[in-house]
């Protein structure tokens, strides 16, 4: 397989040719259907299962509060967790943004003679894309998280935190062995587990150096934490004789006797297990064998520094508030453009990115409170949406631009008075039906409906037809 094919920029979106035929609009290849359907699925279970634990509640205000005196002592703290990890023969090393971290495992690779490296799940380097940086250098990455195996394979990038594949059916991966890996095509389940787990356990025994991201870091003992389901993680990490763990700055917890809080929520919340298959806790490498720790800002402080926005950095990445969201039940995670896609993704990009490049991604969001309802860090991601959309629309940004303004005033206008808003709606009406028989469809409305049909027009006024119906 080649690794250059993963491709993680926006114009790899289109993933591989058996995909294209069934793109239906937004990026996402299967359709929203699947997606939809497994979302309410584990949403419905998450729920199920935590109204039968009582302590549940009270799990969350710990959580909650760990995280907050751990965000407002991340300074005190990392350097004890640094301190900590130097003292069992871990190599720290910190990276400002992600061009830094990936200069810094470039580095470890290029002074180990690396030539392959098997890479655990971790979002930290999907925000910098290094298996495309390793590529350019000539080191071959390999996904072996089942998910991100896949979608590697098929040159795209994951559409869910947890679960990066769920857009693809069985079909979808059966016809992806076929096309990348010359499998006999099948559906089964089972059979194509069989089919990766045969291609992946060569790839650790040949792999150079593994890498993978960390869940939680213990400051006062120096222990790091990931979890993971599926024995992946455990393969990458200590089968290559070199490990490379790739941990934001605000993973780090004050002790080890808080996971436990954390470990209740996380499996429970992402995929409604009451733990994580394998829970790896570290303590420094085996005899004989090197472990570095990379410590990413790429942003992460702009977020601190800004009282409105710094819980956002509580986020234990269950994926539940994806799950929970209608907006991203529909849109799926590559509409959002990021690679944090869903309810969180629309405060951290922001933060991440600046609000500049990602001033929209507020607004993609019905603000119904779900996502907070069932945030196992009780992030209060609504009110945080708002603040952001007001700073946006106060700021030179995409969504302060003279159009968007004009709509709004227009809007506004229409909305002042009942005959304003009797002729705005006729007008509407008209521009609609007009709109459909256009052969050409100019600015806006061209790209708007590129990926859209516009709703169907009603034959009469709503006022009209709550007249007659009353
Ligand atoms: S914001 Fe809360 S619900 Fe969403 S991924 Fe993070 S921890 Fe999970």
């Amino acid at each position: 397989m080649n690794t250059d094919e993963h491709v993680s920029t926006r114009a790899g979106l289109e993933g591989a040719a058996f995909l294209k035929d069934k793109t239906p609009g937004l990026a996402e290849p299967a359709g929203f259907e699947s997606l939809g359907i497994a979302c309410e699925r584990s949403a419905n279970h998450v729920l199920e299962q935590f109204a039968e634990i009582a302590p549940y509640q009270g799990w969350r205000e710990a959580a909650y509060r760990i995280k907050q005196y751990a965000l407002a002592n991340l300074d005190k703290l990392l350097v004890e967790l640094e301190r900590n990890l130097k003292a069992k023969g871990i190599e720290v090393l910190w990276a400002a943004d992600a061009a830094e971290a990936n200069r810094l495992v470039i580095d470890i690779a290029q002074q180990h003679n690396v030539k392959t490296v098997v890479k655990g799940k971790t979002m930290v380097s999907e925000e910098m894309e290094l298996n495309h940086r390793l590529a350019e250098v000539g080191v071959r990455a390999l996904e072996t998280d089942l998910g991100e195996y896949l979608v590697q394979l098929a040159g795209q990038r994951p559409t869910h935190i947890v679960t990066p594949a769920l857009h693809l059916s069985a079909e979808d991966v059966g016809h992806l062995f076929a096309d990348k890996l010359g499998e006999p095509y099948t559906a089964e389940h089972r059979t194509l587990t069989d089919i990766a787990r045969r291609h992946l356990r060569e790839e650790y025994l040949k792999a150079d150096l593994g890498v993978s991201g960390v869940n939680f870091a213990a400051a006062d003992t120096g222990t790091l934490v990931f979890v993971e389901n599926e024995g992946n993680g455990g393969l990458s990490t200590s089968v290559p004789p070199i490990h490379v763990a790739l941990m934001g700055i605000e993973k780090v917890i004050p002790s080890l006797d808080c996971l436990p809080v954390f470990l209740n929520l996380l499996g429970r919340s992402g995929t409604a297990q009451k733990l994580t298959t394998y829970t790896h806790i570290l303590r420094g490498p085996a005899p004989g064998r090197k472990m570095y720790l990379i410590l990413v800002d790429n942003g992460r402080t702009n977020l601190l520094a800004d009282p409105h926005t710094r819980s956002a950095l509580g986020c234990i990445r269950c994926g539940a508030c994806l799950n929970h969201c209608p907006v991203y039940r529909r849109a799926g995670g590559w509409a959002y453009g990021w690679v944090y896609p869903g309810p969180i993704g629309s405060i951290v990009t922001p933060g991440l990115v600046g609000l500049d490049k990602a001033a929209k991604l507020p607004f993609a969001s019905s603000l119904c409170g779900a996502c907070s309802a069932i945030c196992p860090v009780k992030i209060d991601i609504p009110h945080q949406l708002v603040y952001l959309r007001n700073r946006g629309v106060n700021q030179s940004s995409p969504v302060h631009s003279w159009i968007e303004r004009l709509m709004w005033k227009s809007w506004a206008m229409a909305m002042g008075g009942s005959w304003r808003y009797r002729m705005a709606a006729l007008g509407v009406r008209i521009g609609a039906r007009l709109a459909r028989f256009l052969p050409w469809k100019p600015w806006y409305l061209g790209a708007w409906m590129r990926g859209r049909d516009l709703p169907p027009v009603p034959p009469a006024a709503f006022r009209k037809t709550w007249k007659e119906e009353q």
